[in-house]
């Protein structure tokens, strides 16, 4: 136990960071090409955040939230990103003197949850939301950004799923229609589901069970629930994303985890993961603003699980290079040395200096292992004629040049 990470968790190690770098660099380019700005929440709020937005009776919220007691306080590790932004933007006034707020974000967040493939009790988040607006350009656009980040991360095979859930009376329209329905099939449906039928039904949508599934799968509405303007705003996205050259589907089973979400909702799967499991989703959460301030403001977004984007993205990225390594031998080389190793690392140039006191042979084998494409080797002979002599340990070649003359050798090798 004292020498385990916690179950659920993992090390990110050296080898591994450039990929997740890689991701980061790429998605921040993405992001910024879309005008979206980054912010950085803590990763514990209060509880009455999670709670109140969303909402008591989800998974999330029953099961999954590590709850932190502090004195008096209660705490929750972020389960996701959305609300700790929302309450960011309502706390530092965002939306001053802009229509239109536009945010990303990077980090870990937390589940409870039974750790499987893809999944894990600290997992990373790339989201964006876009606060201030209810246009269907903005469902567009979240959509066309999601598809364009995968795109960029190498990601092909992916679908969208898309459905729309309606303004906050649809969706209560929405949720009568699917009790009504669902209750015809109460004793086929498991045991927590006959529960969430009176508590809130729309978690039926989500359950696992292969017997709920085959029912929820065969539910047709034809989104009869949705008013004249909710329906429009849903064809002018459709007809929006039809232009993009974007699968996806529309599936009336698609209603999101969270209680938040209202309007246009979206998935994005990919074979490779599974039934059960998406890449990353998002959707409208208008009324989120409503429930915690009581202000009607519009509000998207979505967020990839960057996990499971590195499950099925080929993008492998290999460490980083080491340019020079330097090895000395005796007292007068390693003062030498170790004034042009600070020389070599101020102009710019990754440089590593052997520090032990063991035989030339396996300095030279440290200086592989750690992948130097150049050693710098000075000895007696070399303090002598002030010459160092630069081994190539690709090509296992060398040659001596004076002392003066690394630096700029190393800048004219390494471009
Ligand atoms: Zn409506
Ligand atoms: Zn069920």
């Amino acid at each position: 136990m004292l020498l385990q990470v916690p179950r659920g968790t993992k090390d990110i190690l050296p080898q591994e960071i450039t990929t997740w770098q890689e991701f980061e660099v790429k998605s921040r380019q993405v992001f910024c090409l879309y005008n979206y700005f980054e912010i950085r929440t803590p990763i514990f709020e209060n509880i009455a955040l999670f709670k109140r937005s969303l909402g008591d009776s989800t998974d999330i919220v029953q099961k999954q939230m590590f709850v932190i007691k502090q004195g008096k306080d209660k705490f929750v590790l972020r389960p996701e990103g959305t609300a700790s932004i929302a309450r960011a933007y309502l706390e530092n006034n965002l939306g001053f003197g802009t229509k239109l707020r536009k945010l990303f974000y990077i980090g870990p967040m937390f589940r409870a949850e039974r750790p499987q493939k893809g999944r894990l009790r600290q997992f990373h988040h790339i989201g964006a939301e876009a606060i201030g607006l209810s246009s269907h350009n903005l469902d567009i656009e979240l959509i066309e950004i999601s598809d364009y980040l995968l795109q960029t991360l190498g990601i092909s095979k992916y679908k969208f799923i898309i459905n729309s859930l309606g303004c906050h009376n649809d969706k209560l329209k929405f949720g009568i229609l699917l009790k009504k329905t669902l209750l015809k099939h109460k004793k086929n449906l498991c045991g927590e589901c006959k529960l969430r039928l009176s508590r809130n039904v729309f978690r039926v949508l989500d359950c696992k069970n292969e017997e709920c599934r085959k029912i929820t799968n065969a539910l047709k509405f034809d989104h009869s629930y949705l008013c004249d303007d909710c329906k429009t705003h849903f064809d002018k996205v459709l007809e929006g994303v039809n232009k993009f050259n974007i699968d996806y589907e529309v599936r009336e089973q698609l209603v999101r985890g969270l209680d938040y979400y209202s309007g246009v909702v979206f998935e994005i799967i990919h074979p490779e993961l599974g039934a059960q499991d998406a890449l990353g989703a998002g959707g409208r959460y208008d009324h989120l603003f409503k429930e915690l301030s009581n202000k009607e403001i519009g509000a998207a977004g979505f967020a990839f699980g960057m996990e499971r984007l590195m499950l099925v993205s080929p993008m492998k990225s290999s460490p980083k290079q080491l340019s020079g390594y330097i090895i000395t031998l005796g007292r007068e080389a390693t003062d030498r040395g170790l004034d042009m190793l600070r020389e070599i690392r101020r102009a710019g140039i990754s440089c590593d200096f052997n520090y032990s006191d063991s035989s030339l042979k396996s300095k030279l084998k440290e200086a592989n292992k750690l992948g130097a494409r150049f050693v710098i080797l000075i000895g007696e002979d070399e303090i002598n004629k002030k010459r160092v002599t630069i081994r190539y340990m690709e090509e296992s070649k060398q040659e001596e040049i004076e002392f003066e003359g690394v630096v700029n050798f190393l800048k004219e090798a390494i471009n």
